[in-house]
């Protein structure tokens, strides 16, 4: 039966819905994004405005990006009658972000988001990045460590280097199913992600990095020298490269993987 009270939401399944109701976790998150008045903030997915609520007691400016419309007049009547709030209905993976950056005023991006487009999203977000400050998100433990991991650690792997190529990326803490409702089945995490100023390690062709670290993770037990091996037959025979291929992928950090893919780059050139 369809409900009737239109303020009253239940939460649907295919738009990834879990409320948060914890309310000392709300704090939290919202303590560690320490929004200040004049941030440009944008809140992914607010659903009926758990952080969005604690968000505004801070900042003057707030757009706000739901997908599900039934949530749009929830979100209305309760921060209508604050000037500098504005809903956008869509779909942020397809939403414009640098429509909302300003000169000077960089955006600061915040989401519970659906775990299901977590991956995209993020991605998405980082082709506007340089009209990005942060990004603050609450993401499936899971893929936050795979963000995080560093060289060695058994979460380290192809999401960790592309997107430590483009930011810095902070396991902020651990929230529980109980702080939501309905209560996931996983465990979640804060992440931030704070895009680089200037890229660390820039790479010749991005699409190279892609490619390389694709393929070595493809197989990550085995050596680069099996891994790469598809990769490797196209280069002239008796080529020294920069990195040992007796190791594996998850030996090699961001700044190898990005010197051997701009060494294939120049190799490819002189083919
Ligand atoms: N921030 C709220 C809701 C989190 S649930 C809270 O913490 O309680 C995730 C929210 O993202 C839901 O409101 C859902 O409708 C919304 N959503 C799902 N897919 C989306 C998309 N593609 N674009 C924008 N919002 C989306």
């Amino acid at each position: 039966m369809a409900n009737k009270n239109p303020l009253q939401h239940k939460a649907r399944k295919r738009f990834g819905q879990n409320f948060l109701v914890d309310f000392g976790v709300i704090r939290h998150i919202v303590r560690a994004i320490g929004p200040q008045t004049d941030d440009n903030i944008v809140e992914i997915g607010p659903g009926q405005g758990a952080i969005t609520a604690s968000l505004l007691e801070s900042c003057t400016e707030l757009n706000v990006i739901e997908l599900d419309r039934d949530l749009i007049p929830i979100l209305k009547v309760k921060f209508d009658r604050n000037p500098g709030f504005k809903v956008h209905e869509c779909d942020a993976l397809k939403f414009d972000f640098a429509g909302l950056a300003q000169a000077e005023r960089p955006l600061r991006v915040v989401g519970n988001l659906p775990y299901n487009i977590s991956t995209p999203l993020i991605f998405h977000l980082l082709s506007y990045k340089d009209c990005i400050a942060d990004m603050h998100f609450m993401l499936q433990k899971e893929v936050v460590m795979r963000l995080a991991a560093k060289p060695g650690d058994k979460n380290y792997g192809r999401l960790s280097v592309m997107a430590q190529y483009w930011c810095e990326t902070e396991d902020l803490f651990d929230v529980p199913p109980e702080c939501f409702d309905p209560a996931p089945k996983v465990v979640s995490a804060i992440v931030r992600l704070t895009p680089h100023k200037n890229l660390p390690y820039p790479a010749q062709s991005f699409e190279e990095l892609e490619r390389v670290v694709k393929l070595a993770f493809s197989q990550r037990r085995k050596t680069l020298r099996n891994a790469l091996k598809p990769l490797l037959e196209t280069l002239p025979e008796n080529t020294e490269l920069c990195v040992d291929l007796g190791c594996r992928a998850e030996q090699l950090g961001l700044e190898q993987f990005v010197a051997l893919a701009n060494q294939i780059t120049e190799l490819q050139k002189l083919a």
